[in-house]
Parts: C-alpha cells; sequence; structure tokens
C-alpha cells in the first residue's frame, strides 16, 4: 500500500517534470516501501548504481511513512553538495504533491552557524596589541573589517547566518572566530539568543515533515546527548552515502593530545588565572576556587615529566608494537598496559578536578554577565569569558583522554603513541563501530534506510554489515543497478608503464611521463591517488606545459579547485584534477568535466595503519588480507570508476597505471567482480613513458 501511494506521488512528480519513470526508481521505492512497513526490524539497505535517482526513490516513500506514523523524517548525508540538492531540488519539486504540503529544512553543527555575539565582539575589540588581556589573539582591523561586513549582511537580512553560505571569502581562523560550540555559546545571557542563527534553525526543525543533516551532528547529537534532533524513536532516518558511516562514527570519536600540550595548557589556566585576578575590584567571589586551581599547575607538570619518562621506556619494551618508522608505537588490540593505564588514571583525577574548577568559575563569570555587578568591568568579563570557554574546550578533550586510557572497562578503540622531538603524543580512535550504532540507531530509530552508489564489495554486502554491526538477513538488503551502459560507454584499459606493481620513484618519474600522452586527447581528466607524498612528486616531476593544466587537491579548496576546473572547460581549455580519497568518493563532473578517470594504484589499506591494524584484530579474521583488505579494495575501486559516467549520455576512458589488477591471481577476480560491466583492455605492451 505504501509502494502504490508513492507512486502516484512519484508520477505527479514525472509529470511535473516532464521525465519518464525509471525502473531503478520504481524498484528502489518498493524496496524501500517493504523495509519501512515491516512489523519489526525496519531496516534497509540499498545500493542504488550511479544515476538511479535514489534521492527521490527514499524522499517519496520515508516522507510518506513518516507522516502516517507521526515521525520526522531525518536525512543524514556527509557532503554539503547533496544537502543543497536536496533542499534546492529534489524537496522542493516534491512538496506540492504532498497534501498537505511537504514541509522541510536544514541543521547543521553549531560551528556552521555563525555566532553574532562572537561577530559583535570581533566588531567591537578594540586596542592595538595583538593579544588581550587574557594572552588570546585580538581580531587585526581587517579582522574586524570582515566581521563588521558580515554582520552588517546579516542585520540587513542580506545575509542569514549560514557559514556554508557565506557571501565573501574567509580564512580558517574567522570562521573559527565567528562561530562558537556547546560550551562558547552562552545562551540565557545572550543578547542575540532570539535572532541566532544556529537556535532559529534549531526551532525551526521542531515542527517539519523533513530535516536534513548530516553525519557529524547526528553523532555529536548521540554522544552529547544534546536535543538537536528529535529522538531516535521519533525519526524515520535515511542515511544517504553510507559507505562514509563507519569512519565518520571512528572520527567523531577520536581524540589525541601531546604531553607537552598538557603543560601548556595548565600553564595557560595558570597565566588566565593570574591576569583575572588582578583585573578584578574588591568584593569579587572567586578567590578559594581559584587557589586551587593554580595548586593543581605543579602537580600536573610533574605528573607529565613522569609519562613522559614512562613513554620513552615504553617505547624500547615488547609492550607496544612500533610500525616500520618507529613513528607509531600500538597497543595491540588497543589494550593499554597497566602501568600506562596509572600513570593515565592519576592524571585523569587531576585534570578532572581541573575541569570541575575551571567549570565553577565559567558559571560565576556567566552569572556576573546576567547581572553586571560592580567587581568587574564588562569588557575584562566579556573576554575572561571567551577565554575560560577556550579552555573548557580543551580541559574537556585532556580529561576524555586520560579516562579513556586509564579505564578499567575501555571500549574497543585504538591506541597508540607517536613521538615527537622529545614529546608524545597519545591518540584513541574508537573502532567498536557496531556497539556505538547499535546503542545510538539500529536497536532505537524508529526505522532506517541506508543508501550509497557504492556499499557492495568482493564481499557482496557483508563488508557493510560487519563495518557498522547490521547483522540481518538478505531480505534487508538490495543492490539496484545503474542504467548506465557501462560496456559501451566506457573504455577501461590496464596500462603497462613498465613496472608489474606501483611504488618507488622510478615508477612515479614513468608515470609523471606517461600522463601527458596518455591524456594529450582529452580535455578533461582526474587522476586519483592513494598517497599525497606520490601525488607530489608525480606533479612536480611532469613536464612543464603539461602541469600548467594540473590542479592538485588542497592549492585551492575543493569548491575552488572544481570552479577553476569546469570554467576551464566552459572556455575550451584542458584541465585535470590530481586528487585524493575525498576526489575519490565525492566529486561530481558530469558530461565533459570528466573524459578520463586515472587510477594510479589499487587502493589497499596502509599496511601500518594502527586503526585498520586494531580493527582487524578486533575482528579476527583468518585471512584478513582476503577477508578485510581486498573487500575494501574493491569498494574503493568501484567508487573510482564511479567518478567517470554522471549520466547516460556520458562516456569517457577509465586508465589503471597498477598491473596487479589483472595480474596478481590470488585477488583480482576479487577486484574486479564487483565493477560495472567492464570490457578490460589489457595494454599489454610497455609503453614508453618518455617517447
Ligand atoms: S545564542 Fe549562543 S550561538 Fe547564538 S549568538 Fe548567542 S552565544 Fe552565539
Amino acid at each position: 500500500m505504501l509502494f502504490e501511494e508513492a507512486k502516484r506521488v512519484y508520477e505527479a512528480w514525472l509529470s511535473d517534470q516532464g521525465y519518464t519513470a525509471r525502473q531503478g526508481q520504481l524498484d528502489m521505492m518498493r524496496f524501500i516501501a517493504q523495509s519501512l512497513t515491516r512489523k519489526q526490524r525496519r531496516i534497509g539497505v540499498v545500493e542504488a548504481g550511479t544515476g538511479t535517482g535514489k534521492t527521490v526513490a527514499y524522499c517519496i516513500p520515508a516522507a510518506i511513512e513518516a507522516r502516517r506514523q507521526g515521525k520526522t523524517l531525518v536525512i543524514v548525508t556527509s557532503t554539503v553538495l547533496l544537502q543543497q540538492q536536496l533542499l534546492h531540488a529534489e524537496l522542493q519539486q516534491l512538496a506540492d504533491l504532498f497534501s498537505p504540503k511537504l514541509t522541510f529544512g536544514i541543521i547543521k553543527g553549531r560551528r556552521r552557524y555563525a555566532c553574532i555575539d562572537r561577530l559583535d565582539k570581533n566588531v567591537n575589540s578594540h586596542g592595538d596589541e595583538s593579544v588581550d588581556l587574557f594572552g588570546s589573539e585580538n581580531p587585526s582591523r581587517d579582522d574586524r573589517r570582515i566581521a563588521g561586513d558580515l554582520l552588517d549582511r546579516f542585520n540587513t537580512r542580506q545575509w542569514d547566518g549560514d557559514m556554508d553560505a557565506v557571501p565573501i571569502a574567509l580564512a580558517q581562523r574567522h570562521r573559527s572566530s565567528f562561530t562558537t560550540d556547546a560550551i562558547g555559546c552562552h545562551r540565557q545571557s545572550c543578547e542575540y539568543s532570539k535572532p541566532c542563527p544556529y537556535f532559529r534553525a534549531r526551532n525551526r526543525i521542531t515542527s517539519l515533515d523533513v530535516v536534513v543533516t548530516n553525519y557529524s551532528l547526528l553523532m555529536a547529537a548521540g554522544r552529547e546527548g544534546i536535543d538537536m534532533l528529535p529522538a531516535p524513536e521519533d525519526c524515520v532516518y535515511v542515511f544517504d552515502e553510507v559507505h562514509r558511516l563507519a569512519d565518520i562514527v571512528m572520527s567523531s570519536g577520536t581524540v589525541s593530545t601531546t604531553t607537552s600540550g598538557v603543560v601548556e595548557f595548565v600553564q595557560k589556566v595558570e597565566d588566565f588565572i593570574n591576569r583575572l585576578m588582578n583585573n578584578v575590584e574588591e568584593g569579587h567571589p572567586l578567590s578559594s576556587g581559584q587557589q586551587d586551581i593554580l595548586d593543581t599547575v605543579p602537580r600536573v607538570e610533574t605528573l607529565v615529566d613522569q609519562l613522559r619518562e614512562h613513554f620513552s621506556q615504553l617505547s624500547i619494551t615488547t609492550t607496544v608494537e612500533p610500525d616500520s618508522q618507529r613513528s607509531v608505537f600500538r597497543f595491540v588490540a588497543g589494550r593499554v598496559d597497566e602501568s600506562t593505564s596509572d600513570h593515565a588514571r592519576v592524571l585523569a583525577n587531576v585534570v578532572g578536578g581541573l575541569f570541575v574548577a575551571l567549570n565553577e568559575l565559567y558559571t560565576t563569570l556567566d552569572d556576573a554577565r546576567a547581572n553586571l555587578p560592580l567587581w568587574i568591568n564588562t569588557d575584562v568579563l566579556g573576554r575572561a569569558v571567551r577565554s575560560v570557554t577556550e579552555l573548557l574546550t580543551t580541559v574537556r578533550d585532556i580529561k576524555s583522554l586520560f579516562e579513556d586510557w586509564g579505564s578499567d572497562s575501555p571500549v574497543a578503540s585504538a591506541r597508540w603513541l607517536s613521538p615527537d622531538g622529545n614529546e608524545w603524543r597519545m591518540h584513541t580512535v574508537p573502532i567498536a563501530v557496531e556497539e556505538i550504532l547499535d546503542s545510538a540507531i539500529w536497536s532505537q530509530a524508529h526505522s532506517v534506510i541506508c543508501t550509497s552508489a557504492t556499499i557492495y564489495s568482493s564481499q557482496e554486502f557483508d563488508q557493510f554489515k560487519q563495518e557498522v554491526g547490521l547483522n540481518l538477513s538478505d531480505e534487508h538488503f538490495r543492490r539496484i543497478a545503474s542504467p548506465f551502459d557501462f560496456r559501451r560507454n566506457v573504455r577501461f584499459q590496464v596500462a603497462n608503464i613498465g613496472f608489474s606493481a606501483p611504488g618507488g620513484e622510478a615508477f612515479n618519474n614513468a608515470a609523471a611521463a606517461y600522463l601527458p600522452q596518455l591524456l594529450a586527447k582529452n580535455r578533461s581528466g582526474l587522476v586519483l591517488f592513494t598517497s599525497r607524498a606520490d601525488m607530489v612528486k608525480v606533479y612536480k616531476q611532469m613536464p612543464d606545459d603539461f602541469r600548467s593544466l594540473c590542479l592538485m587537491q588542497d592549492a585551492l579548496s575543493m569548491a575552488e579547485t572544481i570552479r577553476k576546473h569546469r570554467r576551464t572547460i566552459d572556455t575550451g581549455g584542458q584541465s585535470f584534477i590530481f586528487g585524493l580519497v575525498s576526489y575519490r568518493e565525492g566529486v561530481d563532473l558530469p558530461g565533459d568535466y570528466c573524459q578520463h578517470v586515472v587510477i594510479m594504484r589499487i587502493p589497499f589499506n596502509v599496511p601500518d595503519d594502527p586503526v585498520i591494524k586494531s580493527q582487524k584484530e578486533l575482528l579476527g579474521f583468518e585471512n584478513a588480507f582476503m577477508q578485510y583488505d581486498v573487500p575494501q579494495a574493491s569498494l574503493r575501486l568501484f567508487q573510482a570508476c564511479g567518478r567517470l559516467l554522471r549520466s547516460e549520455t556520458d562516456r569517457g576512458s577509465i586508465t589503471v597505471l597498477d598491473r596487479r589488477i589483472i595480474e596478481k591471481t590470488q585477488y583480482c577476480n576479487e577486484l574486479i567482480r564487483p565493477l560495472p560491466d567492464f570490457e578490460i583492455v589489457d595494454l599489454k605492451n610497455p609503453v614508453n613513458p618518455a617517447a
């Protein structure tokens, strides 16, 4: 019944837009309707090949069912591009086809909205010193001008405070200076809480049918218990670009700090307290708690000295496993040894005390902001609050890392040390993704649809199931083939530049000499690397005339790189982008914007990566290479190939420079099997790159 209703809306949409029905869209809608109307375990995973039109195929049935159940449809994506497309295209087009009209909006993390209080503080900060009373950097004249410009645009409604749609060029420091986080926001006493862009967006979504958001916000809401989104049981979720889910869960829980960072932090706290006490008048309520903070500082310094010494000793024992460069010392299976744990526990206690004391200080200062007492002037107060919120953010991270390393029952995480001169950096990355997702989503949500163009690997859906902890029967999974004719429209070739496997200077030199010949007849292309070092070497090694046609990742932002690339193609020029993983996964270059994809190397996992190693230990494979590395590489190859055809009329070539894809009989079939139906051409004869 849900499918029939969805089909009626779909047909109305087709007629409005002048499109014809696609079988893939109908199949996907039917699968989603079945998944959402199960009696229990309302979870469906659907891989929709490029060109299926998956956004419409999930929006229609999910919105109908969410409304019918009195739930909110929450669509979660990982790219701003897809969020914009949903808001300005699909949801706009569908809204009027629902009765009553479908309402929708977006909510993002606080840092994606301007904090008007911060903008105002930037504009009104004065003094020519580069740092303020508490040692925080003062805005420069230029910063003040930019903040003023943004504030004007906000006040005159030319801009709504969305940092993703900021109307002028901003440096990263502006973005952090003009935004805030949960600790830095003092909503109760903030004079801008009414027009505040973040709270406006948050208030707006409470009455909407459909909320678009990103994974980082979803994870932060679950982790910190913040009610930015409806509770999971009140949500029908659609997780788009779901192939990134496991990585996002891990990176959202990542913490790291250095031994010197801890010492610098406590010295900063000491300096802050001294300056604050020198700038308050008699009758202030601060004295006793502040002495406690000052007493903590030398204690932390001594404990960190001991920890530093302990790590140096540890690195020459077998307690930790060094990588080949001795740049990572990993705790096997993430298990921190007893002695390290003891050190961490003591520090967690002391730093925890500091956190409590700073929190109390923050409350006192925040109260003062509401009551404006005589013992502190407003300028000092504003700056003190800003400084103490920055200190609180740092102390929270340090505390959580020591607590994690000192815990008696730590959650499964990768934990390791890396040397940094005479200092040590401690790292924790959570790897029990399935547990985190189960407690936050799978066992809580009303229903969930997971989708992406690339979920299926050489292990079919098993890789995905294992990564995210979805132990469900086959009926919960579906693969919708792309409507594109890959055999006819793609030339998939494996080049021979004289190496049976990539790697090393000679390979990079040969590749740099070969690329200009390979791409000479193309107007555009995407050259995908697995290592930044190799990308830079190949780029630098290329002939000048060809290098001038190439845009290397990170020389400009991704958005600017793509804009420049498109401009060149639009004006009849040639342009080639050199990129890493973000270009492999998410870039959309239809038609003439991408005529050739070059894959320099099979994207295998980095063997020494401490997170990957710990994950393999956690999952306990018999043959980790075949069961874990090969399926992951096949999925990434699939993603890379997906960059070429973006519409049914697109045509082009894919060239792989890594001959292991056809020569390594141990795994080449596994790598190729999940790829679209390409005819593979082996350019057997070695080319002469210098010819
Ligand atoms: S309410 Fe919070 S985020 Fe909003 S303007 Fe005020 S301090 Fe900034």
